[in-house]
């Protein structure tokens, strides 16, 4: 049965028109300021189904979900992604949904690049952190930055647009900032700096890590014409066109200025519990429903009365007077 309804609407009166749908935990990287070198993944078995993703999909779809970004983990370690993207792409095709986007890492995109766009696929965020390949290795605990380099080409010769997302080390963006925003500008790419979010032990500490984006951006401005664009419905970044390369650069800034008032998006993880905020320990397992006699009315259902209990905004923070963080590894609900 298709429930079609009124709009999803949290308690603050926001209107959730962004899913993060995450297809798996699992990740072929390690990044130190997402996972542990060791890290445990949740068991095989708890994985919902191509299916089960799509049936939570459709369900968000009616209540009015207009994008849709596939996540992890590393979602293109997952074998069956061909499946779910042509099964949703009925959506974007039917007009009810916008796009559906995919978060990558990058390692298998030379492979994969073309399948995506294939599927419908037009955008793709990919993450990079810097363009030396020893740091590289070292950040994301083995990768090659080569590959990730060779996917992006494989991305744009099929067409895909790409952002490039970088979370902004410390002792790694002072110096990674200019390759990248040359690297990505001079390929028609965005780039978006994040700061980095207390989710999880990873071995390595946050303060040591964390940068404040508002106060780096104010010393990029020293060197570089940032125009500040008006800030689209909904998104966490916000963009400045650099005068002097003409691209998009685009700042996350979840501690250092808040943008939770306009949060228009809930996380769904990968065994199918849904998550109305990051920045809480608080989730509701979908599963329940999906399985019920009715799974789309009591899907409906449970995704309306978790809304009802969306916090207001997270409470992440981190500074010399301590951590405020939570958890759960960001690898579970995908970014
Ligand atoms: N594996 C894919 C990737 O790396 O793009 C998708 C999942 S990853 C969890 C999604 C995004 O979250 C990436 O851009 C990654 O850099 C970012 N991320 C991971 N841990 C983070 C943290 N603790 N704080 C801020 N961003 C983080
Ligand atoms: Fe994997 Fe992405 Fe996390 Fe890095 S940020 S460990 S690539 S899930």
């Amino acid at each position: 049965m298709q429930v079609t309804s009124s709009p999803f609407v949290d308690g603050f009166g926001r209107r959730v028109t962004y899913l993060r749908l995450s297809v798996t935990d699992r990740c072929d990287l390690r990044c130190t300021y997402c996972m542990p070198q060791h890290m445990i993944f949740s068991p095989r078995s708890s994985l919902l189904g191509v299916a089960e993703l799509d049936r939570i999909a459709e369900a968000f779809v009616a209540g009015g979900v207009r994008k849709i970004r596939l996540t992890g983990g590393e979602p293109l370690v997952r074998k069956d992604l061909p499946e779910l993207l042509r099964g949703l792409g009925r959506h974007v095709t039917s007009g009810r949904l916008d796009e559906i986007t995919v978060s990558t890492n990058g390692s298998q995109l030379a492979r994969l690049a073309e399948m995506l766009a294939g599927c419908g696929v037009t955008r793709v965020n990919v993450s990079l952190d810097t363009l030396d390949p020893d740091q590289y290795c070292e950040i994301t605990r083995g990768g090659e930055l080569s590959d990730v380099l060779e996917g992006i080409e494989a991305a744009r010769a099929v067409g895909l647009s790409i952002r490039i997302n970088t979370v902004a080390l410390r002792g790694v963006i002072e110096e990674q900032f200019e390759p990248l925003l040359l690297y990505a500008h001079s390929r028609g790419m965005a780039l978006a700096l994040i700061e980095t979010m207390p989710l999880g032990n990873t071995g390595v500490s946050r303060v040591s890590q964390y940068l404040s984006l508002t106060e780096f951006r104010r010393h990029l401005s020293n060197k570089w014409s940032l125009s500040a664009l008006e800030r689209k419905s909904g998104g966490p970044a916000q963009y400045v066109e650099v005068k002097q390369t003409g691209g998009l650069l685009g700042f996350i800034t979840p501690l250092s200025c808040n943008f939770c008032a306009s949060c228009n998006r809930v996380r769904v993880g990968s065994s199918g519990r849904l998550y109305t905020c990051m920045g809480h320990e608080g989730s509701v397992d979908l599963r329940p429903a999906l399985a019920s006699a009715e799974p789309a009315r009591q899907l409906d259902l449970a995704i309306r009365d978790a809304l009802r209990r969306k916090p207001e905004r997270h409470g992440f923070r981190i500074g010399q007077a301590g951590v405020n963080g939570i958890g759960r590894h960001m690898s579970v609900l995908g970014g």
